[in-house]
């Protein structure tokens, strides 16, 4: 049985901030996972995914259109920042940095706590 989530028809988190994230968790780092092929350096210490640091961000390792259909490509290996980011409806709380990514889209707002615990963010196919 499938899970309804929010985040399969949205993306807008992933085409609105800047992901930065400790380099080291680069793959050219011992342990790191986030393909560094997709990250540019912010600072000596600080990488992030290539297109959020730009005026309209889009981070290049998202597929689909935001508002429709998408997933992140790299979803099993994606940052820190993405896996802790905190998504509508995580432990049954509304999320203000989705609601202002997606009005910045041009998205309706997300019911208030819609399903609470259980909505599951992006996923590989
Ligand atoms: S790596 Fe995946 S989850 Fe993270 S911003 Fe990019 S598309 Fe979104």
């Amino acid at each position: 049985m499938s899970e309804f989530s929010p985040c399969l028809d949205c993306g807008a988190c992933c085409s609105t901030f800047r992901v930065s994230f400790y380099w080291g968790e680069a793959d050219s780092a011992p342990g790191g996972l986030v393909p560094e092929r997709l990250t540019e350096k912010v600072t000596p210490h600080l990488s992030c995914m290539q297109g959020t640091n730009q005026p309209s961000p889009r981070c290049v390792a998202l597929m689909g259109d935001v508002g429709d259909a998408v997933r992140c490509s790299i979803y099993e290996k994606r940052s820190s920042t993405c896996r802790e980011f905190p998504f509508h409806g995580e432990n049954g709380q509304d999320s203000p940095d989705c609601q202002r990514a997606r009005a910045l889209h041009g998205l309706p707002p997300l019911p208030s706590n819609p399903r609470g615990p259980g909505l599951i963010p992006i996923v590989a196919a």
